[in-house]
Formats: C-alpha cells, sequence, structure tokens
C-alpha cells in the first residue's frame, strides 16, 4: 500500500465544478486512488505516508487535461509556420509523416510528455500514427494517456491502418491498464470517406471506446462536407450514425444552431483549440454558445507544429480572451468557465469525468501544485482569476498522476530530459535535412 500526502496547500477541488478555495485542508491517495481531500485535522491517516509532500505557498489543484494533441508532433514544432491548414498538412505535415519511424514517434511523445507535465497537464487525448509506441512512451513516464492510431481513408495503406488500430484499441481496452484509455481516431470527415466511417463507428461500439475526430475546424471542412454529404460536418455525422458513440470533436469551430443543438443534445465533447484555430486562421469557435447549451467542452493544445507549445494554460487564457472579443462582451467565459475547462470539463469531454478532472475520493490522484510566490501571483484577491490571466506554465512546481509524483519542484523524475533532447535533434536532423 502506497499513501501519498499533500498538506499545507490551498486546494480547489472542482468537484462538481467547485472552484472555492479551501484552506487548512489536505489530500490523501492510497495506491493512486484519493482516499481523503477535507480539513487537515479530520484526516484519519491510512498510515504513515510514503511519499508526503509540503504545499505551503502552493495551490493544489486538478491537473490539466489536454482534451486534443498529437504529442509526437512537437517533432514538427517551427518547421513551417504562417501557412494555412490545408497546404500545411499536404506540402509539409503529411510528406514529413510518411517518413516517421517508431523512433521518431517515441521521442517526440516522450518531448510532448516532458512538456505536458512541466506545465501541469496529467492528461492528453492523442490522435497519431504508431499509437501502440507514442502509448510505450507515456507509460514510461507515468502520464496519463487516451492514445488512438490516426486513421485516414485517402492513403493506399488505408485498411492496414484501421485493423492495426482496431488490434491496438482491442488489446489496450482488455488491459485495463490505470492510466491508458484507448480510442477509435478516424482523422475527419473530409478524410474518412462515409462506408469507412461506418465501420469505425461499428467498431467503436462493439470495443466500447470513445471516438476522437476532427470537425469542423474551417470553413473548408464545412464547404467539403457541403459538397459530398450536403449538409454541415456535423449534421452529416450525426445522419451516418457517429453521434451515437461516444465523440470527442476536436476543434468545432465553424457551427450553425443546428450543429451546436445536435453536439449538447447527443452528450459530444469538444476540445476548444483556440491557438491552432488562430495560428491556422482558422476561425473562432462559439465556446460561449456551446457551454450556453451544455456541451462538454474542454480544451486541447492541438499539435505542436500549428502551436507552438503544450501549454494548456495558455490555451485556457486564449479561450477566455478570444471569447470576448468574438462576442463583444467581455463576461463571456469567465476565468472559472475557463478553468473548469481545462479541467473538469476537459475530463467530461474525453469521458473519463467519473475518474479524473477533479479532486474527489474514489477518482485517480491527477494533481498539480502551483507555486503562488510569484509576483504575478500577488495580492491574492482571487486564485481563479490569478491562474487564468496571470499565471504561467513555469508556475507549475509539482505534477502527479495516479498518485505518482512524476515532478517534484519542477525536475521531471520519470524522463531524461538531456538524453531526450538529444534524441529528438537525431530524428529532426534525419527527418528535415534542409534545416540543419
Ligand atoms: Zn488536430
Amino acid at each position: 500500500m502506497a499513501v501519498l500526502r499533500i498538506d499545507g496547500a490551498q486546494i480547489i477541488t472542482m468537484a462538481d465544478g467547485d472552484s472555492r478555495v479551501q484552506d487548512g485542508w489536505a489530500l490523501e491517495a492510497v495506491d493512486g486512488t484519493i482516499t481523503y481531500v477535507g480539513p487537515a485535522d479530520e484526516l484519519l491517516p491510512a498510515g504513515e505516508p510514503d511519499e508526503r509532500i509540503d504545499g505551503t505557498g502552493c495551490l493544489l489543484l486538478p491537473g490539466f487535461v489536454n482534451a486534443h494533441t498529437h504529442a509526437a508532433m512537437t517533432l514538427f514544432r517551427g518547421i513551417a509556420d504562417d501557412m494555412p491548414l490545408d497546404p500545411w498538412l499536404r506540402e509539409k505535415i503529411w510528406p514529413a509523416e510518411a517518413m516517421l519511424t517508431e523512433d521518431d514517434v517515441y521521442w517526440g511523445t516522450l518531448l510532448g510528455c516532458a512538456e505536458m507535465l512541466r506545465a501541469g497537464v496529467t492528461c492528453f487525448n492523442d490522435m497519431y500514427h504508431l499509437p501502440r509506441v507514442g502509448a510505450r512512451a507515456a507509460m514510461g513516464c507515468g502520464i496519463r494517456m487516451c492514445p488512438a492510431g490516426v486513421l485516414l481513408g485517402i492513403v493506399p495503406n488505408a485498411e492496414d491502418m484501421f485493423e492495426e488500430a482496431k488490434t491496438f484499441t482491442r488489446e489496450f481496452a482488455a488491459r485495463d491498464d490505470l492510466c491508458i484509455h484507448p480510442m477509435l481516431a478516424p482523422h475527419a470527415p473530409y478524410t474518412v470517406p462515409r462506408e469507412m466511417m461506418e465501420r469505425v463507428i461499428e467498431a467503436a461500439d462493439e470495443i466500447g471506446v470513445p471516438i476522437h475526430i476532427h470537425l469542423a475546424e474551417t470553413a473548408d471542412n464545412v464547404a467539403a462536407a457541403m459538397q459530398t454529404y450536403g449538409t454541415t460536418p456535423i449534421q452529416a455525422m450525426d445522419a451516418i450514425g457517429l453521434f451515437e458513440v461516444n465523440v470527442l470533436g476536436a476543434h468545432c469551430v465553424h457551427l450553425d444552431d443546428r450543429d451546436i443543438e445536435i453536439v449538447a443534445a447527443k452528450g459530444a465533447g469538444v476540445a476548444h483549440c483556440p491557438g491552432s484555430n488562430l495560428k491556422l486562421a482558422s476561425g473562432i469557435a462559439r465556446t460561449s454558445d456551446l457551454l450556453g447549451a451544455g456541451a462538454r467542452v474542454g480544451l486541447g493544445t492541438d499539435g505542436a507544429g500549428s502551436n507552438n507549445n503544450l501549454d494548456l494554460l495558455e490555451e485556457a487564457r486564449l479561450a477566455a480572451l478570444i471569447a470576448k472579443v468574438s462576442t463583444g462582451d467581455p463576461t463571456a467565459v469567465s476565468a472559472d468557465a475557463a478553468l473548469q475547462m481545462a479541467t473538469l470539463g476537459g475530463a467530461r469531454a474525453i469521458f473519463l469525468e467519473h475518474c479524473i478532472g477533479s479532486l474527489e475520493v474514489g477518482k485517480h490522484c491527477d494533481c498539480i501544485l502551483v507555486d503562488l510566490d510569484a509576483p504575478h501571483l500577488h495580492p491574492r484577491h482571487s486564485l481563479v482569476s490569478h491562474m487564468i490571466y496571470a499565471a504561467q506554465a513555469a508556475d507549475v512546481r509539482d505534477t502527479i498522476v495516479n498518485g505518482r509524483v512524476l515532478m517534484r519542484d519542477r525536475k521531471l523524475l520519470t524522463i531524461d530530459l538531456p538524453k531526450t533532447y538529444a534524441r529528438v535533434a537525431e530524428c529532426a536532423k534525419r527527418l528535415f535535412p534542409e534545416h540543419r
């Protein structure tokens, strides 16, 4: 039995969305599961803690959930900026991805894990090639991951990719690994034809996993659906039964009122990716409307090729700011709403709210300690406001996943950073010799 105790910190539990700051509380976890969170003087210790963290001067809160990324794309950080989505994908990203080796995916994913753990991300929802390799990187460092092999219907080896993804997903779903939650990931309606999409839906239903897909990311995506299906991507996918299984739609930028109704009514998740949407000029998602309709909305960084970092706190701030300027309403997406999206909302968006997203007894102990000893975090009028409008990723001091301390005092304990940088440099040099 491994006991972890954290005391001395101020705590925001996010239990049922409660963002009040609690003073004088403690948290205890046994074998990765939270067994107590409440007043420190009422704690009946499960035993002598194997690990104790003094959180004095820190804020303890649930770890951030990155609801949409392609972690290994850290390898593509900065190779092709300032381009529109379509040529960016077709001319830069897909040709490079055609050359990817297992080594590339492993080290690229591990670099992404390091970056995310440093920024307080404890769970990421990933869509990429060679998911088995990406999952190996996550399992090695201990971060929580929802891996899914990307499915493209328009490539020659589409059927092989699909078979491989099904085998991987089936295998990991059966393993019941506490930190790996597989999904199936058809890339998008414009890259996966209807017939294949129907088989993916069937497979997700049969295996019992959610689907992770890009939806309505750009105006061009909507035009393509109009041409193929005669309606919007959301309504087209609804008509073929996509939303009968659990679905996480990444981006969901260009939605009409009917689309928003469908997303909310069918209980689909949305990964709002403001940084990527801004950089690719994809547009501004109707986040306030989605939240107002009761949709499950989380935040995603998207891949580092189009962001260019995996800092979820930055996404939370952008989500709050962009909602205000796009609606002309400074009350749109408050700090509280943004913090919800970064934590419990993200867990709901990827259908893991029963086990992560808040600090509650019975959930996995995924949490972070944010060091409040910084000029930009004084005076302490509102810690929720500070988290969204003032805090920086570098303020995260400790990151804990499933009760295991993966970063302590800003030092990663399960990833050898110098080695990772060196291996990533080798991969980058082979993939992009023209950049050296
Ligand atoms: Zn994406």
